[in-house]
């Protein structure tokens, strides 16, 4: 068998993974197994072959049918002031002076399949995706056939020179050369943390775009009852749209990520947001003081660069004081992670209704003096308390019971039925319970002390306790 068979076959056996329908099965097999016997053979046969940039490693690459861009890559040549193809070029004239008889080979190239050849259509599809998004971290992903990653890694470890870039690289660096030029932008290529992440199928030469999240913190305030903190699907509909939800899919038309994140959606001509913060406070709850640390999440953002301060002017303006964040910042990924962890004290300012009823449930006079009222409740103070999971929770959260700290309890105000007092309580606290024992599951509780029924007028946040 000649040298020109086994490159021949080679050459099929590489192209059948392309998938182009007209080798069959039986057929494939075939030429794998020659390939292994060939491979033998042809290693056997050339074993004075020594790797480029020697003549005789330089001469078997065009021989194989190395295009200019692998040659200049494989050869063993400097690149310093030339192109790939340009230092291949080199090469190939050297190579032909000495064996004229190897000019017109005409392969597919065994190293690339002819990639190289492609890199001007895919930088051009590359730009024409890329061209209604604002970003400057830009990672290329490449989708090769792992048969042509084996067999290229094999001829250029083989024949190449050993301080060649890999099939990957050589082709992130060409098209990061090619979009740097046809982009306007300052575009930086990167290896982690891309804005976007361009994958290239370089079977089918289509690119498809990852567009990363654009991440803000702020904190904010949610300064009106009634009001959830996320957005909240129909209970009918699970979000799909009902008559019930007007088709919406929303339970409450608003929330506090509604109104804090979808002035955000246009300026950065994003698909949607989410929101991620410390904690939650239920829908009947205000949050105030410093406010809520929070990370808004903007879902494929065409655009990328805002004036953050007009942007939070922007937000507080269209909140109409129901909701105010304070001045947004950028933020990443494990800033989310950070804020969702964080197990932050939280300082609440409660008030709520006492009564005294007999066991019929008729209500009694309440024989406490506003001295023995504050006294008992102080008892709170320091106080640790095992709560069972709320009953109005239990549908979504494990049966267990946990033990809470309440750090601090003052400015307990007593007038008639009305109580009111503040506190500072551990991360996790359920305060509600705390005050009305959720019969009998939170204990100690204001109920339990005083020995009455507790009914929550309202609640708030005042502070949350993180840096
Ligand atoms: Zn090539
Ligand atoms: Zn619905």
């Amino acid at each position: 068998m000649t040298e020109d068979n086994i490159d021949d076959d080679w050459t099929n056996y590489s192209s059948a993974q392309y998938g182009t329908g007209e080798n069959n099965f039986e057929e494939e097999e075939i030429n794998e197994s020659q390939l292994l016997n060939d491979d033998l053979d042809f290693y056997d046969e050339n074993y004075e072959i020594s790797p480029a940039p020697s003549i005789s490693g330089q001469t078997h690459l065009v021989r194989i049918g190395c295009c200019d861009f692998c040659l200049g890559r494989v050869g063993g040549v400097s690149l310093a002031n030339k192109t790939l193809k340009q230092a291949g070029v080199e090469i190939r004239s050297e190579v032909l002076k000495l064996n004229p008889d190897l000019e017109n080979i005409e392969k597919v190239c065994p190293l690339c399949e002819d990639l190289f050849s492609e890199i001007d259509l895919i930088a051009s599809r590359l730009i024409s995706e890329l061209k209604e998004y604002e970003f400057s971290r830009l990672q290329l992903g490449f989708q090769l056939p792992n048969d042509l990653l084996e067999s290229e890694e094999y001829i250029r470890i083989n024949f190449g020179d050993k301080r060649s870039s890999n099939l990957k690289q050589a082709l992130s660096s060409e098209i990061s050369m090619k979009i740097r030029m046809l982009l306007e932008t300052d575009v930086e290529i990167v290896n982690e943390s891309p804005e976007i992440l361009a994958l290239i199928d370089c079977l089918t030469l289509s690119v498809k775009l990852e567009c990363r999240s654009l991440y803000l913190y702020t904190r904010y305030c949610k300064l009106e009852r009634g009001l959830p903190q996320t957005k909240w699907h129909c209970r009918t509909c699970k979000g799909r749209g009902c008559e019930k939800c007007d088709y919406t899919g929303l339970q409450y038309l608003e929330s506090v990520q509604s109104l804090i994140a979808d002035p955000l959606l246009e300026i950065f001509s994003a698909d949607s947001h989410s929101t991620h913060s410390m904690g939650r406070e239920d829908i009947d709850v205000r949050c105030l003081g410093n406010g809520r640390p929070t990370v808004i999440e903007l879902k494929n953002p065409k655009k990328r660069n805002a004036d953050l301060d007009k942007l939070t002017s922007l937000v507080n303006k269209s909140a109409k004081g129901r909701v105010e964040i304070k001045q947004l910042r950028n933020s990443n990924k494990s800033e989310v992670v950070r804020v969702k962890d964080a197990a932050a004290d939280k300082s609440y300012h409660i008030c709520f209704k006492v009564s005294n009823f007999d066991e019929e449930g008729n209500e009694l006079e309440i024989n406490l003096t506003d001295d023995e009222i504050i006294s008992k409740i102080s008892k709170l103070h320091g106080a640790e308390l095992n709560q069972r999971t709320p009953k109005r929770v239990s549908h979504r959260r494990a049966d267990k019971i946990r033990k809470r700290k309440i750090i601090d309890l003052f400015e307990i105000k007593v007038d008639g039925k009305i109580i009111e007092f503040k506190l500072r309580a551990q991360s996790g606290t359920y305060i509600k319970e705390m005050v009305t024992s959720d019969s009998g599951r939170t204990t100690p509780s204001v109920a339990e002390l005083l020995d009455l029924t507790c009914e929550v007028e309202w609640l708030d946040v005042i502070d949350i306790h993180s840096d």
